[in-house]
C-alpha cells in the first residue's frame, strides 16, 4: 500500500507513481447546510477522510490522492446562510479542467468520489465529455451513497436523505465536529409518491423533478431521525463504503485503457 498525497508531492513524485500506473482519487463534496448540528463541510470531510483510508487500506495498489474539492452545486440550500454554490457552468468547467490536469500528469484512472448527490449529474456529463476531448484516460465517477442503499436498509431505522440518521451517524463515526443535541426533524418535502421517487436508494424507478428551491427554507435544515445517530451505526456503514470502493478499485485497475 501506498498513499501519495498529491499536494505534498513533488512534480517528479507525480510523474513517476502515474507512470507506474497508479490511482488518482479526486475527493468532490460541498459547502452547504447540514442542519443546526453537522458542519458546512460535511459532504467534503466525510469524503476526503473516505479516500484518505482507501488509500492507506489498499493492498498492493499506489494511490494518489487530490486535495478534496469542497465546492459543489448547492443551489438547494442556498437560502441558508453559510451556504456556498457553484453555478453548474462553472462546475462542469472546474471539473473537466482539474481531470484534464491529473491526466495530463500522466495519470491513467481517476475515481471521482462524490459525497454530494446534487453534485453527481454534472460530474458524469464533464467526465464523459473530458475522456473524449482527451482521447485517452479512464474517469469514474462514485457517488458514496449509491454504493450502500442495500446496507442502509438493513442497518438503520430511517432511509437515507440528508443531514438525518444516516449522514449525522457517519460524521459521528469519522469524528467531524457534530454539535449535539442530536434531535428529530422533519420529513422530507415530498410531492410525488414513493412509487416515483423513493428515498430507498436501491428502489426503481425514479422520476427527477425540478423546481426553484433556492429561496426554500425547511426549519433547521436536518431531516428525518438525526437523534437515532450513533457512531456504531456510523462505523459499520463506513467499513462497507470502504470494502465496495476497495472491490471497486481493484477491477477498476485491471480493466485495459
Ligand atoms: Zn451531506
Amino acid at each position: 500500500m501506498t498513499l501519495i498525497k498529491w499536494e505534498e508531492s513533488t512534480w517528479e513524485e507525480i510523474r513517476d507513481a502515474c507512470s507506474k500506473g497508479a490511482i488518482t482519487l479526486v475527493p468532490v463534496g460541498s459547502v452547504e447546510q447540514h442542519g443546526p448540528h453537522l458542519p458546512l463541510g460535511t459532504d467534503y470531510l466525510i469524503v476526503d477522510a473516505i479516500a484518505e483510508r482507501i488509500g492507506k487500506e489498499s493492498k498492493d495498489l499506489t494511490i494518489i490522492k487530490t486535495p478534496p474539492l469542497p465546492y459543489g452545486l448547492s443551489s438547494m440550500w442556498g437560502a441558508y446562510p453559510g451556504t456556498v454554490t457553484l453555478t453548474t457552468n462553472t462546475y462542469l468547467h472546474l471539473i473537466k479542467e482539474l481531470i484534464h490536469s491529473v491526466i495530463r500528469s500522466g495519470c491513467r484512472k481517476v475515481i471521482i468520489i462524490n459525497g454530494h448527490a446534487g453534485n453527481s449529474d454534472a460530474l458524469r456529463v464533464a467526465c464523459r465529455d473530458t475522456v473524449e476531448e482527451l482521447g485517452k484516460g479512464e474517469v469514474a465517477v462514485v457517488t458514496l451513497w449509491d454504493l450502500c442503499g442495500d446496507i442502509i436498509n438493513r442497518s438503520f431505522q430511517t432511509g437515507f436523505f440528508h443531514a438525518d440518521e444516516v449522514e449525522s451517524s457517519v460524521a459521528l463515526a469519522l469524528g467531524l465536529r457534530v454539535k449535539g443535541p442530536l434531535r428529530a426533524a422533519g420529513e422530507a418535502h415530498r410531492k410525488y409518491s414513493d412509487f416515483w421517487h423513493s428515498l430507498d436508494l436501491t428502489v426503481r424507478p425514479k422520476a427527477y423533478v425540478f423546481r426553484p428551491e433556492s429561496r426554500e427554507m425547511h426549519g433547521a435544515g436536518s431531516f428525518g431521525r438525526p437523534d437515532l445517530a450513533s457512531s456504531e451505526k456510523g462505523r459499520a456503514l463506513v467499513d462497507c463504503l470502504i470494502r465496495r470502493l476497495g472491490e471497486f478499485l481493484n477491477e477498476f485497475m485491471l480493466s485495459n485503457v
